[in-house]
């Protein structure tokens, strides 16, 4: 009987062999015995045999065809991700499908009817907005109700109404859509440097990895609109000759919801689908076959959509680069990006990657030829000038609560103008620790190596790693003094100064905090937009792509955090952060001011802000990392442990440390160190890392080191390639 071998959610490496009696393909899904358990897998290869001894193979319980096989080329793109992260290929599959294909349950089976037009859709009334949107989406073919739904969520009672008014009429699908007459809205005439950046892209014959560097301002979107609406259509000398797919990686949706309604606006005619985390397990499901089958010729996601399958790919690009939520922090610890990369060379198709301040690694990259450089260097919109960026010396100012007195009546003054302020400040709640001015007493978390953060709106103490809370003490818990003290600030602090001071003004927090209801973070960006507020106070989530044209001043509280951080990626990413939150400020007719506090203005990297000098900056970092000998110049596995003995951590990393220096090859093995958090929630926390001067050497050594065979006795371990965390 022939063998399947079957990729199985169980963190063991490898495949494992049962019988079939019909024909399977590779990709498809099956339901089988392991051990006890009832598992549903992925056939990756078949055989004609076994090395398994007969007697210990079992059959197939059954196979699942409610769902279309996986691709070849999506299983090699697995088997590339697991080889390479050395992670076990079964959880590698298994974690880049949709829940609900991972179970063994049928997949729904959807009544997915076609609709056509039957008569003019000019005639229709005005005030049927809906219906006429339905009507414009039919003029140019058949539809599927799923494919119509993403109009209106009223969708469903306007097509009965057409169709009982007899202006639509059910139909099959045809198998062959006639090629779309694809329109792109509202095309703007690109600059020199975006028409030139769009050319090299889509002059690239097959594979070729494009880093698209233009500061915030710049249209880069623009640019991924027209390239996308170029690849979107055959092109017969390139051997397309159907209509292309392209995937569009985003960092956080839910940060920007109006991404999708943004790009859906621009191509009317297209289909679109988003995959993310914030779908249901229905939605997404029928996202990611609408992708499979290729109806889908937009597919717009976070970092799990680089798994999505699509036959006809044309074009990748990953927007935001150099953003961290890129990288998965468990399980199959994949950098999005990266494996977008090898997608894209795999499948023989262009990429962008897009960034106001790339990663050090995709600039070094492009530095060295590996990817080519495009440049946009000015604001696409020419008589929008660059935010002016200087810095407060907190040494030489006066200071109420960590917030100086020339910031405070700045703020002053765009209030009487009318005009919007933004403090930024990367820390939720009242203040990062409680003090007794007694005795020191601090308050730390009794489960972390962290400290308790003070929220006084709620009058807690809450631990921000392992989520514990206690309500917050009157007096010292150690000598009884009533003089507790909150030391630093964080975002409700800096609210409640302001409101203490502008009394009138309408102030808005947006931290994580205030913005857990769903909702709650649409509603305040409205309010932003209809001028409802005067000042925000808020984390990263404020610095994120969104366009506050009433926004003149940003203030910037905290920066010199990152300055301190033994992490040699701090100070990278805080460049970042500033550039993205200073492009904030005067993006509409009025110019925008940047001004941030810190101890230390000369210090090279606000220096290079002031000048919006990413290149210099770049530079400069670069030269250090050499010289330190850091990525991009050398590449890293860290391999990390976690369990509530001490004793065990330690043990288990020394000898893997001891096994990885006893295989005597051309890497640099560290010492044993406790994480940055060395205990979370009770567990003991540390790390070993490992560096070698190519990854082909790093490679060699991590599949050679074989760390499966010590024994982990309850410890949580994880090997993690190319760590961005340290
Ligand atoms: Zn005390
Ligand atoms: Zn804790």
């Amino acid at each position: 009987m022939p063998i399947v071998r079957v990729a199985l959610d169980v963190p063991i490496h490898g495949l494992f062999d049962y019988e079939v009696d019909e024909p399977v393909a590779p990709g498809q899904r099956v339901a089988v015995q392991f051990g006890r358990r009832q598992m549903t897998g992925v056939v990756m290869e078949t055989a004609a045999q076994s090395d398994v001894s007969p007697d210990r193979i079992r059959k197939v319980t059954r196979v699942l065809e409610d769902s279309a096989p996986l691709s070849s080329s999506l299983l090699k793109l697995l088997g590339f991700c697991s080889d390479y992260y050395h992670h076990p290929i079964g959880p590698t599959v298994l974690s880049a499908l949709p829940t609900r294909l991972r179970s063994d349950k049928p997949v729904p089976v959807r009544r997915d009817p076609a609709f056509r037009l039957i008569r003019d859709p000019s005639l229709l009334p005005k005030r049927k907005a809906i219906a006429r949107r339905i009507a414009d989406a039919l003029a140019m073919q058949p539809r599927m109700l799923s494919q119509l739904k993403a109009l209106s969520s009223r969708v469903g009672s306007e097509l009965k109404w057409l169709e009982a008014e007899g202006w639509i009429e059910q139909c099959e699908m045809p198998a062959e859509l006639p090629m779309q007459s694809l329109q792109l809205a509202n095309a703007h005439q690109l600059n020199f440097a975006q028409q030139q950046a769009v050319d090299a892209v889509v002059q690239s014959e097959g594979y070729g990895c494009f880093l698209l560097h233009g500061i915030t301002g710049s249209g880069k979107t623009e640019v991924y609109v027209h390239l996308m609406h170029r690849m979107l259509q055959p092109c017969p000398e390139s051997g397309r000759r159907e209509g292309g797919q392209i995937l569009l990686l985003v960092p956080e949706i839910n940060l920007t919801p109006q991404l999708e309604g943004y790009f859906r606006a621009r191509f009317p005619a297209t289909e679109l689908v988003s995959l993310h985390s914030g779908l249901s397990e229905n939605v997404r499901l029928m996202n990611w076959q609408q992708a499979q089958s290729g109806s889908a010729c937009i597919v717009l996601g976070t970092r799990l959509s680089v798994f999505a399958e699509m036959p006809r790919l044309s074009l990748i690009i990953v927007d935001e680069e150099h953003d961290g939520s890129f990288k998965q922090q468990d399980g199959l610890r994949y950098s999005a990006r990266d494996v977008a990369v090898f997608r894209a060379s795999q499948s023989g198709v262009p990429i962008v990657l897009g960034s106001a301040t790339p990663s050090l690694e995709s600039y070094h990259n492009a530095q060295t030829g590996r990817y080519r450089l495009l440049v946009l260097p000015g604001r696409a919109n020419a008589d929008a000038r660059l935010p002016d960026i200087s810095c407060i010396n907190v040494n030489q100012s006066v200071m109420s609560d960590g917030v100086s007195e020339k910031l405070l009546r700045e703020i002053g003054l765009r209030i009487s103008k009318g005009e919007q302020s933004l403090l930024f400040i990367n820390r939720r709640g009242y203040a990062p620790v409680l003090m007794c001015t007694e005795c020191g007493w601090l308050s730390n978390c009794k489960s972390c190596s962290g400290k308790m953060v003070l929220h006084l709106k709620d009058r807690k103490l809450r631990c921000h790693h392992c989520g514990s809370q206690q309500s917050m003490p009157v007096s010292c818990p150690d000598c009884g003094h009533a003089g507790l003290h909150p030391v630093g600030s964080g975002t409700q602090r800096v609210e409640s100064l302001l409101q203490a001071r502008f009394p009138d003004a309408r102030i808005l927090r947006v931290d994580r905090d205030s913005t857990r209801n769903k909702r709650a973070w649409q509603k305040m960006r409205e309010q932003i937009h209809a001028n409802e507020v005067d000042m925000l106070v808020g984390t990263q989530m404020l610095a994120k792509g969104h366009d506050f044209p009433s926004l003149t001043l940003v203030g910037v509280l905290g920066a010199d955090n990152a300055l301190y951080s033994a992490d040699f990626r701090a100070s990278e990413r805080l460049f970042a952060q500033l550039m993205q939150v200073a492009g904030r400020a005067g993006r509409a007719d009025k110019p925008g001011e940047v001004l941030i506090q810190t101890a230390f203005p000369d210090h090279p990297l606000f220096r290079c802000l002031e000048r919006h000098d990413f290149d210099a900056w770049a530079s400069q970092l670069l030269a250090e990392r050499r010289m330190a000998g850091f990525p991009p110049f050398v590449f890293q596995a860290m391999l990390r442990a976690e369990g509530k003995s001490e004793r065990d951590v330690y043990t288990y990393l020394d000898s893997a440390r001891a096994a990885a220096i006893a295989l005597q090859r051309e890497v640099e093995v560290f010492g044993v160190v406790p994480a940055s958090l060395a205990r979370r929630a009770n567990h003991v926390r540390a790390q070993l890392l490992i560096q070698a001067g190519s990854r082909k050497v790093l490679q060699q050594f991590l599949s050679d080191w074989r760390i499966d065979e010590i024994p982990k006795g309850g410890l949580h371990c994880s090997l993690d390639i190319d760590p961005l965390e340290f």
